[in-house]
């Protein structure tokens, strides 16, 4: 196994909204607005489960086996399409039976403007409150302005099995574009600045190259 870190700088394009899941009654994707210090974040869990379904996106599209998440019935080793379980999804994100060898840190709000974390929910249409969980998400809606920085050094720690998952989560974090709740109504679109190292060293992952059989 090789140790990994992952250093992570999202800069938001449109509006953000934090505090809000982006899809109802999925708990680990449901972003807490704030850490025990006050800052405003975007979670661990939040980045964990955006990133593994960017990352599962771009597995399949590179022709690998990956379990169907998130319904744990469905998942490593319970999908028979996955004929060596875990899948690469699972060996990066984890399943029920197999632990993550990651970790996903929080990433915290870098120098927010005054009174900018503090405005109640904008362009919330109560009319699309249809469900509780709606009334809930406008409750807790935060905006966070454009060019707001979001930033972790040690974004992701831990170890990976060969360069190619690094190679995956990069490509992962490439393809996903929007963070927090709201993507329907525009807002959360951001781009992630990414750093890699395998071992402490600084590795370029557009250079490493994916196994021939992962081609075919
Ligand atoms: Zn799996």
């Amino acid at each position: 196994m090789l140790p990994l870190r992952v250093s992570l700088t999202i800069i938001i394009e449109t509006a953000l909204n934090v505090g809000a899941g982006g899809s109802a009654g999925v708990l680990a994707d449901k972003p807490a607005i704030r850490n025990g210090k006050g800052q405003l974040i975007l979670p661990g869990s939040h980045l964990k489960g955006r990133l593994r379904h960017a990352c599962e996106e771009v597995a399949r599209a590179l022709g690998q086996p990956v379990c169907e998440s998130p319904r744990p019935e469905t998942m490593c080793p319970q999908d028979p399409t996955v004929l060596y379980p875990p899948c690469i999804i699972c060996q990066i994100f984890g399943s029920p039976s197999y632990p993550s060898p990651l970790k996903f840190n929080d990433l915290v709000l870098k120098d927010p403007m005054p009174g900018e974390i503090t405005r109640p929910g904008i362009g919330v249409n109560r009319r699309l409150g249809t469900v509780e969980e709606k009334l809930l998400y406008f409750v807790e809606t935060s905006p966070v302005g454009i060019g707001a920085r979001f930033q972790a050094k040690e974004a992701i720690v831990g170890t990976i099995p060969t360069e190619q998952h690094a190679k995956l989560l990069w490509l992962g974090l490439r393809l996903l574009r929007n963070w927090g709740g709201g993507r329907s109504r525009g807002l959360g679109w951001g781009v992630a600045e990414v750093d890699m190292w395998i071992d402490g060293k600084k590795i370029q992952p557009e250079a490493i190259p994916w196994p021939e059989e992962a081609r075919a």
